[in-house]
């Protein structure tokens, strides 16, 4: 219910999870202020767009919703990867309306256009008015992003982030810790560690000594994966890059303290078009990783991306990749058909492969994979499986196992099964399953 003694703020949350982190992080500040968030434009006295600006659509998802704010509400304040550069001139060139515009994790400049254009009330007493401790997530109360490090300090030719975001400063580890606790003593039942590169946390800080709970711990992945492990609540992994030590965290999943669950982006199978992407761990053999990774944790569901038809990708290009796909049968892959943002390096690159031929590799290589995972999910059938339960309704339970995360992998269906709630962890047996999904019960 809104206070009529609060100001009111409307906020959008576009793009992905490490925006949503930047959002939480916004109104968790804007709520220690005293301001309400509102649910509608009509409702809020000034409205915040976080705004994603990684690919055209998204710029266009993003410049849309400014659009509509501006003319639902007028009073409109930008922020995230399209409030830097020249995608921040073109918002005020399409949107001159627009109060303020800032980039990625600029929290205090947020935070300081609402104060300025809509004063926060000099009676609000920040120690009576309370925020709840784990902050306001805008994840569902049993699972939450948790955000390790910022920037990059890779340079991959299709990627504007490291200009948008700067390089890699890891979160010290100490803070990280303690955000964790916090969220699990609030009920959390997954934790989902993202940054840009999980692999790389700690090395600008070269494996800094911090402090948690009075225990010495380094800013590295595996200590932290450790760390994390004591909380005794799924901890999964996600944008890790193949490096040598990547294999320490691997027994960590074989022993059951984090899933058995990684996300390693590769982006192509063909050396050439990894060495033309600039692509970190490019030449790491990532097949024999794979193998050995599986060596050491059989169970381990591997997720990664891809991009068809980059610049100059060949016949032979794509053939290799379809190869590698076969060769490395993994869980979970999307796959994208490459998109030329602006301002990124690969536009340069000679021999554009055209709109036709992308589309038409994009069709075989998910036809593969699609065969690839349908076969995988095959092989659960009669097995028992743990499952973190997402929404419940009246016709049943809907989940997840530790090999699907949240909004990107598939689900686990309990039809009939009425009785549970969301963050309840349950075990039933596979019965049935598609390309994607599974049914339990
Ligand atoms: S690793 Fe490459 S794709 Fe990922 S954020 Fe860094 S530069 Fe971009």
């Amino acid at each position: 219910m809104n206070n009529p003694d609060k100001q009111k703020v409307g906020f959008i949350s576009l793009g992905c999870p490490k925006a949503l982190v930047d959002s939480e992080r916004i109104l968790t500040q804007l709520k220690m202020d005293g301001y309400d968030i509102v649910p509608s434009y009509q409702d809020a006295e000034v409205v915040v767009v976080n705004t994603c600006g990684f690919i055209d659509s998204a710029k266009q998802e993003s410049l849309d919703a400014i659009g509509e704010a501006i003319s639902e509400n007028g009073k409109v304040i930008v922020t995230g990867c399209m409030g830097k550069g020249d995608d921040a001139n073109s918002i005020m060139e399409l949107h001159p309306k627009v109060l303020a515009v800032s980039g990625p994790a600029a929290y205090e400049e947020v935070v300081g256009a609402v104060h300025e254009y809509v004063p926060p009330n000099p009676h609000h007493d920040p120690y009576t008015d309370l925020v709840p401790p784990q902050g306001i997530k805008l994840t569902p109360r049993h699972y939450a992003y948790l955000k390790i490090s910022e920037g990059c300090n890779h340079r991959c030719s299709f990627c504007i982030i490291p200009d948008m975001r700067g390089d890699l400063v890891s979160r010290p580890i100490g803070d990280v810790m303690e955000e964790a606790e916090r969220l699990v003593r609030a009920g959390v039942r997954e934790l989902l560690v993202i940054s840009q590169d999980t692999s790389a946390y700690g090395i600008d800080t070269k494996f800094r000594t911090g402090f948690w709970n009075g225990r010495p711990l380094k800013t590295h992945m595996q200590q932290l994966c450790e760390a994390l492990a004591d909380f005794g609540v799924w901890v999964r992994l996600h944008y890790v890059y193949p490096y040598p030590h990547v294999d320490k965290v691997i027994p960590l999943m074989a022993e059951g303290k984090i899933l058995p669950y990684l996300d390693v982006p590769l982006q192509h199978g063909s050396p050439d078009v990894l060495k033309r992407m600039k692509r970190p761990a490019a030449a790491e053999k990532s097949l024999e990783r794979i193998q050995a990774w599986r060596s050491v944790c059989p169970d381990i569901t591997l997720r990664s991306t891809f991009i068809v038809g980059f610049p100059g990708e060949t016949d032979k290009d794509f053939d290799i990749l379809l190869d590698f796909i076969d060769e490395a049968q993994l869980d979970r892959v999307g796959c994208f058909q490459y998109s030329p943002v602006k301002g990124a390096r690969a536009n340069d690159l000679p021999n554009h492969v055209p709109e036709e031929l992308k589309q038409e590799r994009w069709e075989r290589f998910m036809a593969l994979q699609q065969e690839i995972s349908t076969a995988k999910l095959q092989q659960k059938l009669g097995s028992t499986i743990e499952i973190l339960i997402d929404e419940v309704d009246s016709e049943g339970a809907i989940g997840r196992s530790a090999a699907d995360a949240p909004e990107i992998d598939g689900k686990v269906f309990l039809d009939g099964v009425t009785d549970l709630n969301p963050g309840d962890l349950v075990e039933a047996e596979v019965t049935a399953a598609n390309e994607y999904d599974l049914w339990a019960g």
